[in-house]
Parts: C-alpha cells; sequence; structure tokens
C-alpha cells in the first residue's frame, strides 16, 4: 500500500532515463539512483521496519546511529547535523533514529567498532520528552535486562551524549546526566565529554557547536578515523513532476497528512494528526495600543478531541505570506513557487519531513520553521554556494565567529532569508540546493498553549491566551513578530471583521490549503499534562501567575467557581496577579469579579502592578507580604502552582517560597529548600513554565 501508482510511475520514468533529475548541473552530482531504497510512504517510513537497532544499522550499512529525544525539534535537528557532519568529515555511516522506534535490551550487542549517539531534551520538571520515555525507562530502570546477560552488559558499546536543557528548571538537563550515568553504570565506554547545551542562558547552539569539535576529535582517535574536507551531498533528492499543478488532487498544498489530502480527517488527533477546529469567538484581552494579548474559544465539539483542566493545546501555524515570500525570492525560486515536486530520501534512513508531491510554496509555508534564529555551523555550509566571492567570505566569517555572527545576526533576530540577503547584498542565492535548505531548516514546530479555560465548565470549547509576540529591534526597520501568535491575530482580526487589520497579518494565508481553513479555523492538537488541582476541591491552592502565566489559573478559577454553584464546598483559592498597570494589561478583571461573587472570601486575588508608581512591584514581592498566611496554608497541605515566565519569575518565586517557610517556621534556609524540593517530588510545587 505504501508503494502508491505515482512512485511506480517515477520509477519507470526514472530507469528510462527521461526525467531531468540534476536539476542545477553539477551540483547535483549524485550518481546513485535515488529511488533504489528509499520508495517508503510520504516521509520514507517503511511498513515493518525493524525495531532492531544493529540489525537496522546492519542493513543499511551503518556504523553511526545518532538517536534523539526531541519535544519541540531542536535535539532531532542537531542529531541530523552531527550525522551529515560525521559523514561529510569523517567518512563515518551515519543514520539518524527517534529514539521510539527502536528497542534497546540488544544494546549490549552493538559491535565494538561503531558508535551509538544519544542527543537529548529534557522536557518540563526533568522528564523525558514524549518519544524518550520507554527508553529511558528501560535504560535507568532497576535490573534492566539485555539480551546477551553478560556481568558488564555494554562493556562493547562506544556512546556519545549531548543534553538539551534549561538551567532554569529545578532538574537542568536531567535526560542526559540520568543516562549517561546508567551507561556508565552498565560498563559503556563515553567518547568525549557528555556535553550539555543550555536554552535559559540562550547559549544552546553555541554550546553545541563548543561541545561537538572535541568530541569529534576523541571519536576520530577511538575509531581510527580520517578527517576529509567536508563537501555538501544532498540527503534528498528532487523531481520536477512536470505533469502535475497545484490543484491536481494527489498534490500536498500544505495538507499535514492523507486523510487530509483527502478531506477526510479523522482521529485520534495528535502531534502528526490535527484537528482543523472552529475558533467560536475571539478577543483582545489588553487596553493599550501596539500590544496585543489573545482570548480565543476553541470548538472541538465536532472531533473526538478531549481535554482536562491544566492541560495544554497545540497550535499548527502557518508562515506568513511576507516570510515566505522573502525566503523563495533569495532562493530564486518565486518563479517555481507553485512547481509541483516530489522529494525523495538519497538515503534510506533519512525521512522526507513532510508529504509529497507538493510545492515549494507550500513546503515554505507550511512545513518550515523559516523564521527561527539561524544556525551559525549552517551559514558556514552556505557558504560554499554563495553567489559571489565578497558574501562566500562573510558566510565564512560569520559561520567562524561566535562573536562576529552575534553582533550580526542574532541580535537583529535574523532570519535565514534576511541574513542571505543581507550577505548577499541582495543578489539571488540560487546555487543553494534545496535539499540544503530542508536539511538545514527545522521543521514547523506546533506551538504549545496552557488551556485556559475549564472541562468541567465546558468541555467541548478550549480557550487560550495567548500574548502576540512583536519586538521593536534596534537596526531593523521593521519589528520581529513570533509566528503563532501573528497568525492567531490575523485570525482574531478577520473573525472580528477589525476595520484595521495589521499590514503584516493579512499576508497569512488563513483560508489554509485548498481553503480548507476557511470559516476561521486552526489546527490544533491537545496535549495532556500533570498540572493539575488536587484532587479533593476542600484543598486550599496558592497560583502565581504573572501575565500569560494566568492561563491555566483562569481555567482552575472557573473550575473551582462551577464547582460551588453546583453545591460544592472548596477550599481557599488565592491568585496572585501581575501584569504593568491597571488601565493596560489587567486581564480577566470583569471575569475576577464574578468569581468572587459566586466564591465569596474562598476566592482572592492578590495584585502586582510593575509600572505604576515609582516602585517595581512583582508578584513574587506580593507573596513575600502574605509570608504568614502562605506559611498557615501550605501546613493545611495547600497546592502550590506557578506559571508563565522560566526565565526570572519561577526561580525567584521558588527562592522567596523557601525564604517564608524558613523565616516562619524559625528553620535554616538549606532545610526549607528541602522542603520546596520535597513539595515539588510530590506534586504539593507544580510549574508551568516556559
Ligand atoms: P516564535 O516565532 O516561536 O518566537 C518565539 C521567540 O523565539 C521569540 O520571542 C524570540 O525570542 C525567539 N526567536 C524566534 N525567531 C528568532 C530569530 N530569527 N532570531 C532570534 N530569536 C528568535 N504562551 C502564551 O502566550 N500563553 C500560554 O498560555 C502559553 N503556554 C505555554 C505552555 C507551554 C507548555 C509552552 C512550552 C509554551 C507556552 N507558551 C504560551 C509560549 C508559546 O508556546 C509560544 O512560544 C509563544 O506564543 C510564541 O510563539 P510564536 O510562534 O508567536 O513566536
Amino acid at each position: 500500500a505504501e508503494l502508491d501508482t505515482l512512485d511506480i510511475i517515477v520509477l519507470a520514468a526514472i530507469l528510462l532515463g527521461t526525467v531531468a533529475y540534476f536539476t542545477k548541473g553539477t551540483l547535483w552530482g549524485v550518481t546513485k539512483d535515488p529511488y533504489s531504497s528509499s520508495l517508503g510512504g510520504a516521509n520514507g517510513a517503511k511498513a515493518g521496519k525493524t525495531r532492531n537497532l544493529v540489525e537496522a544499522m546492519e542493513e543499511s550499512g551503518k556504523n553511526c546511529i545518532i538517536f534523539y529525544g526531541s519535544q519541540t525539534g531542536t535535539a532531532e535537528d542537531y542529531a541530523s547535523r552531527l550525522a551529515k557532519e560525521g559523514k561529510s568529515r569523517y567518512g563515518l555511516e551515519t543514520m539518524v533514529a527517534d529514539l521510539e522506534e527502536y528497542d534497546y535490551d540488544n544494546l549490549d550487542t552493538v559491535p565494538s567498532d561503531k558508535v551509538v549517539m544519544f542527543v537529548l531534551a529534557t522536557y518540563g520538571e526533568g522528564e523525558p520528552t514524549d518519544n524518550a520515555v520507554d527508553f529511558y525507562e528501560f535504560i535507568t530502570g532497576e535490573d534492566v535486562n539485555f539480551s546477551e546477560g553478560r556481568e558488564v552488559p555494554l562493556d562493547n558499546l562506544n556512546y556519545v551524549a549531548f543534553g538539551l536543557g534549561n538551567n532554569t528548571y529545578e532538574h537542568y538537563n536531567s535526560m542526559v546526566r540520568n543516562v549517561n550515568k546508567a551507561l556508565e553504570k552498565l560498563g559503556a565506554h563515553r567518547i568525549g565529554e557528555a556535553g550539555e547545551g543550555d536554552d535559559g542562558a540562550g547559549t544552546m547552539e553555541e554550546d553545541f557547536l563548543a561541545w561537538k569539535d572535541p568530541m569529534w576529535v576523541a571519536l576520530q582517535r577511538k575509531l581510527g578515523l580520517e578527517e576529509r574536507e567536508a563537501v555538501y551531498e544532498p540527503i534528498f533528492g528532487i523531481v520536477e513532476r512536470e505533469g502535475l499543478t497545484k490543484d491536481s488532487p494527489e498534490v500536498y498544498v500544505g495538507e499535514p497528512n492523507k486523510m487530509h489530502l483527502e478531506g477526510t480527517p479523522k482521529g485520534p488527533f495528535n502531534a502528526h494528526n490535527p484537528y482543523i477546529a472552529p475558533i467560536a469567538t475571539s478577543y483582545e484581552l489588553f487596553n493599550v495600543k501596539d500590544r496585543n494579548c489573545l482570548h480565543m474559544e476553541i470548538d472541538i465539539s465536532a472531533s473526538n478531541l478531549t481535554y482536562q483542566t491544566g492541560d495544554h493545546i497545540a497550535v499548527w501555524p502557518t508562515n506568513p505570506g511576507e516570510e515566505v515570500d522573502r525566503f523563495l525570492d533569495i532562493l530564486d525560486l518565486t518563479d517555481k513557487r507553485h512547481n509541483v515536486i516530489s522529494v525523495k530520501a538519497l538515503e534510506p534512513t533519512a525521512k522526507v519531513p513532510f508529504p509529497t508531491p507538493t510545492t515549494y510554496d507550500a513546503i515554505v509555508r507550511y512545513h518550515m520553521e523559516i523564521c527561527a534564529p539561524v544556525s551559525r555551523q549552517f551559514l558556514a555550509t552556505l557558504a560554499a554556494f554563495a553567489p559571489d566571492e565578497a558574501s562566500k567570505a562573510e558566510m565564512t566569517k560569520l559561520g567562524g565567529d561566535k562573536d562576529y555572527f552575534h553582533s550580526k545576526v542574532n541580535v537583529h533576530h535574523l532570519n535565514i532569508a534576511r541574513v542571505l540577503k543581507t550577505v548577499g547584498n541582495g543578489k539571488k542565492w540560487g546555487k543553494i540546493p534545496f535539499s540544503a535548505m530542508i536539511e538545514g531548516v527545522t521543521k514547523l514546530q506546533p506551538r504549545y498553549y496552557s488551556i485556559s479555560s475549564s472541562s468541567l465548565e465546558q468541555p467541548k470549547t478550549i480557550a487560550i491566551t495567548a500574548v502576540v509576540e512583536k519586538q521593536d529591534l534596534p537596526g531593523r526597520e521593521d519589528p520581529f513578530r513570533g509566528v503563532a501568535t501573528n497568525y492567531l491575530l490575523a485570525l482574531k482580526e478577520k473573525q472580528n471583521g477589525e476595520p484595521e487589520p495589521t499590514p503584516f497579518g493579512l499576508t497569512y494565508e488563513i483560508t489554509g490549503p485548498r481553503n480548507r481553513y476557511d470559516g476561521i479555523h486552526v489546527p490544533v492538537h491537545v496535549r495532556h499534562s500533570n498540572f493539575k488541582l488536587p484532587s479533593d476541591p476542600s484543598k486550599p491552592v496558592i497560583m502565581i501567575g504573572p501575565g500569560t502565566g494566568v492561563a491555566p489559573f483562569r481555567g482552575f478559577i472557573r473550575e473551582r467557581k462551577k464547582m460551588v454553584e453546583n453545591g460544592e464546598t472548596v477550599g481557599k483559592t488565592i491568585l496572585f496577579f501581575g501584569c504593568r498597570k491597571p488601565t493596560e494589561d489587567f486581564m480577566y478583571e470583569k471575569e475576577w469579579e464574578e468569581a468572587k461573587k459566586v466564591m465569596g472570601d474562598s476566592f482572592e486575588l492578590v495584585l502586582a502592578f510593575s509600572r505604576q508608581g515609582t516602585k517595581k512591584v512583582y508578584v513574587q514581592h506580593r507573596l513575600k507580604e502574605r509570608s504568614k498566611e502562605i506559611n498557615e496554608l501550605l501546613e493545611k497541605k495547600a497546592y502550590f502552582y506557578v506559571c508563565g515566565d522560566a526565565a526570572n519569575m519561577a526561580r525567584e518565586v521558588n527562592t522567596v517560597l523557601a525564604q517564608i517557610i524558613s523565616e516562619e517556621r524559625g528553620i535554616p534556609e538549606a532545610k526549607a529548600e528541602e522542603i520546596v524540593k520535597n513539595m515539588r517530588a510530590s506534586n504539593q510545587y507544580q510549574e508551568d513554565v516556559w
């Protein structure tokens, strides 16, 4: 079933030598038959694919497998980059693998002339990413069993490890740390250091680059590899499909999968299959020019989606037309934007990250993170395809000089097309193989939002509270704009027929592929979370939610309000909310008043305004002022919740809470910190931060 008729036709055409495969002359100098072993489904996944990693390596002649545990795509991207570099610089036969797709009980049979790499993100409260859960449980398990039952089970195994974490979280990089510990304990040999990237400090990319070079040197020594001059070799082959147009029924123009293409999307809806949900209502929460915060109600009644108060909803964004145009233009693809192409993996272990046949326009608009920060290493790779010598030199410099790159690219929040345009002085970069872009630009990721409604009150409608990401940056003519939130803003403007929609917003193709999102729809799925009210409603709750951090607490409060309306008794419910000024960004003010009317003394709102008067007051200050009461509530087993900014607020709140406990109970701070730690471990202290 995987091998559809079109594939066969394409294959036949190639065998007959009638398809012009070398779209760009010598740049596409690949001699092997691109279709020899990759006639899989849309994304190269083969039916009945082995879960045995040794077998998978042997079948495809690989000596280096790179596993990723990824939630937002960064770890996956780093894994691909390691694969690419290992191949081009050291001639390693590399493959990238999703941790979820293999079993691990035969790690003890990986031959010692091979290497296994782990690129592991830590998610939330020190948890593995969704795709790494099984591996993590296996490898850190009490009595892990391997196929051969040797005393030192993994003495054969050479491994490399890099972690992606965020130092503002309690369990910084715990995935890579714990996996590394477990592997060492099992007798495996690590090559190089176990690297750690820190998103909290904003140094992830640089940490990765600084880690990988010494790792390659160590690996080179260990396996006796020879370094060679890296030459770009495409991973994907691109074939123009002349018989097809963007209106042909089999051509994907942004549909995420086959069911959507055929116009019959069905559940289960998940990270591979979004539900195209109608937006019931949408409105602005702020009362100030130039800053926007959206409230949206998303109707899931016609789907089999469910949610619980405290869960997350994922929004699948579309790129803004302005950036799609810029990207296509700089690659000299504007005239070909609607040409139909098939993209095939030139090597069996690579996956095409979107369904094909499709168009350049659809790939760029719906599947590539074209607005994201640019990787320095990627610029170095692209230097080879520069339109002139000066641009080539500049790209090489940007790729090699961290500080220069920072000052020219990072501070202006340039995306890849903007960098190319600036470096090349507007000249087109038509020599860049499109494969390099598919490899170098990450897959467009859904954005998560803490659901701000209560499933008790409205089980079939999900609310989102999202602040629109827009920053004026020095040295830039136009502001930097976030992808998903400006897409949502555009939807809201259209839904409300606003007379002055933002011009940028107008460029979004909000009616979606084949106009299937028309009538104000947005593709979504739900991700269940552990951020939950206590099951016993009489327990007190303390919620710290400044700014959009209030989102899940709106859900919590509405839930408890509904319980009171249903005749239940609820425990003390305190919300600490902070914003700039009561007249500007004090959202949901009326709703809190209504909650108060129903809940009486069991609900209390504590406010902190940071730009009113001379002193900046934040939620953590207000929390401190209430020390006595907070401590008393904690002694009554109150649940403590923090949501919002991970970088500063959440950490400060944690510190303040320990101070409160220390002072009120007359115990040393270290002891109080220990108590807070235990509260976290027992879920009495929960965080939903980003
Ligand atoms: P993006 O385009 O993704 O940009 C986001 C940031 O990335 C920018 O501000 C910038 O710092 C950086 N960036 C992007 N491109 C570049 C570049 N080229 N150069 C340099 N830097 C760049 N948000 C809410 O408003 N409400 C919520 O309830 C909420 N809940 C969340 C819950 C979870 C579990 C998580 C993980 C996140 C949550 N968020 C929430 C954040 C939300 O998911 C998005 O990150 C946010 O809305 C921004 O998305 P965006 O696509 O508009 O911005």
